[in-house]
């Protein structure tokens, strides 16, 4: 047997016999379910009309001259159903003319009476060979469709566009006169207003939303086919088709709709989840704004009569003086809170308002530095500072340089141990590195796990390790560091080891420097020079 042969062999189907002879209904009926194939006859040609109507055929047999209906008239009315059949004429005589009309109306195979069973069994098995190659090609042109659909709907995150799109793209494949999209809000179906309708139809659409309401009275649509939209879990809508003759219901029609479907409910999900989240930064903001404000008041009173006391007490041997000293450095605690969390609204809502001065890179690092020291010291960590230019000016805003070096170093030294070490060393790029500047803040700490390296920037992200919740802080340093240095076009990377410290590289782009700052002299503190997370050998 060919291999040709041997496939065609597989191929089954649903047939339908229409001949008004009764006999010859029977016997071909009975030799194709030989071959497994799902065969109904009549001898009616309009009761053939109606069972296309009813459900999918793959195959039509006919007869060509029948009283009642040519089978010529019949497999012209049944494409009007279902475009997609492949229809075989039995012909008593085949005239030319006769075999041209036929192949006008889009028959498929001939076979001349009388024929043998064996020849019905062959024609057959390739008029469903040749559906099967055609659904193939429409299944590859409706993926193509379907990627051009597909990118349509991510395009946009309003849900009316992306449902105009949906009934645009299925109306398309379908073919069918009414495309209508129905939405899930607070659990109910509700119509969204967005639909095709060609002749119909819109009622028979909106009877699909009643019914799925439960509140669809007695009148039923006959044609309405729902398809369900969902994603994620969430069903999150439908889409209604409606069509005043038989539902084109090929199996792979049905899949690419649903296929469609599928991608738009996947658009439809990530625009509710993109409003959702917007919502919620916008209360967010609100939140930080309203309450930020309604803090300052009781913190500043707080921290006016503690500073007060605390000067009062000045020289006193008084246990107080210690009680009163919390008491302030908690105060400056919430405000420093407070004001990450000003700082990280700003940079959200693109307020950040920046005062670009002639800075001095050596002198933001020293103050920085300078106010650490105590912190440094308190637990036992050692703090360098190496310049390997001393003459670095550039433009930029100095408050919020001196933010970002403050924050860097102060978590380098709460995320070391004591005897361990925290190095600032700020230089520029070799020219063929760019010439940029770079200031790289390494600890000998207990580092930052790899997985957690692309999250550490994230708002109110912690690594998830109880050892770090001793730390205090809520997370924002970081976010707001790289917001900072982000304002003067530069960016900060990280590389760490966890056990063996962590390395902050902040670089700054050349042109901000300002003339006259030499380009010579060259820092080893860009990654991939000299500088690395192990290179200490305090604290270990
Ligand atoms: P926080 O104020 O909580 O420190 P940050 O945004 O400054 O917030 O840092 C976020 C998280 O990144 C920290 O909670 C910590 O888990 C981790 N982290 C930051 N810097 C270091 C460091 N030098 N060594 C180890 N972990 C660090």
């Amino acid at each position: 047997m060919s291999t040709a042969s041997a496939s065609l062999s597989i191929v089954t189907g649903r047939v339908l016999v229409v001949d008004d002879e009764p006999h010859m209904g029977t016997i071909c009926a009975q030799t194709l379910r030989l071959d497994a194939h799902s065969v109904e006859t009549t001898t009616d040609p309009l009761a053939a009309l109606e069972l296309l109507q009813r459900s999918h055929f793959d195959v039509l047999l006919t007869d060509i001259s029948m009283p009642e209906m040519s089978g010529l008239e019949l497999a012209h009315r049944a494409h009007l159903h279902q475009p997609a059949l492949g229809v075989v004429m039995m012909t008593g005589y085949a005239s030319y003319e006769n075999m041209a009309a036929a192949l006008r109306q889009g028959v498929a195979d001939f076979l001349p009476k009388p024929f043998e069973m064996a020849q019905l069994r062959l024609t057959i098995t390739r008029a469903l060979q040749r559906q099967r190659l055609i659904h193939e090609n429409v299944r590859l042109q409706s993926l193509v469709d379907l990627l051009e659909a597909s990118q349509q709907f991510s395009a946009s995150l309003d849900p009316t566009r992306i449902s105009s799109a949906i009934v645009r793209a299925i109306q398309r494949v379908s073919g069918m006169n009414c495309v209508h999209v129905n939405l899930v809000e607070a659990g109910t179906l509700v119509d969204s207003g967005v639909a095709h309708d060609g002749v119909c139809m819109l009622a028979d659409a909106r009877i699909g939303v009643a019914e799925a309401n439960g509140s669809g009275g007695e009148r039923q649509a006959p044609n309405v086919i729902r398809f369900p939209l969902n994603a994620a879990d969430e069903h999150v809508g439908e889409v209604v088709l409606a069509t005043d003759h038989v539902a084109v219901q090929t199996r792979v029609l049905t899949a690419v709709v649903q296929m469609l479907a599928n991608h738009g409910a996947v658009a439809l999900h990530n625009a509710r989840l993109y409003t959702a989240r917007a919502e919620l930064d916008h209360q967010k903001s609100e939140f930080i704004t309203i309450a930020s404000h309604e803090l300052r008041t009781p913190l500043s009173i707080i921290l006016g009569y503690s500073s007060m006391l605390r000067d009062k007490l000045v020289g006193q041997q008084s246990e107080y003086s210690d009680y009163v000293d919390q008491v302030v450095r908690a105060g400056l605690r919430i405000n420093d809170i407070i004001d990450d969390l000003i700082n990280v609204r700003h940079l959200d809502v693109g307020e950040a308002v920046t005062k670009f001065t002639e800075v001095s890179l050596q002198e933001v690092i020293d103050a920085a530095v300078e106010e650490l020291r105590p912190l440094a010291a308190a637990r036992g960590v050692r703090l360098d500072v190496r310049h390997q230019r001393r003459s670095l000016i550039l433009r930029a805003d100095r408050e919020k340089l001196m933010m970002v070096f403050a924050n860097l170093t102060a978590n380098g030294i709460r995320f070391t141990r004591r005897g361990g070490s925290v190095t600032i060393v700020s230089g520029l790029q070799k020219p063929s590195h760019g010439g940029n500047l770079v200031v790289a803040v390494r600890d000998t700490g207990i580092g930052i796990p790899t997985h957690e390296l692309r999250r550490i920037f994230d708002r109110f992200y912690q690594v998830a390790e109880a050892r770090t919740r001793e730390h205090g802080g809520v997370g924002l340093g970081l976010a707001i560091a790289r917001g900072f240095v982000e304002l003067h076009q530069g960016s900060i990377d990280v590389e760490s080891e966890p056990g063996r410290g962590s390395l902050f590289v902040v670089t700054l782009p050349s042109y901000l420097l300002l003339p006259g700052a030499t380009q010579a002299g060259v820092t080893d503190a860009a990654p991939g020079n000299s500088v690395t997370p192990r290179g200490g050998s305090d604290g270990r």
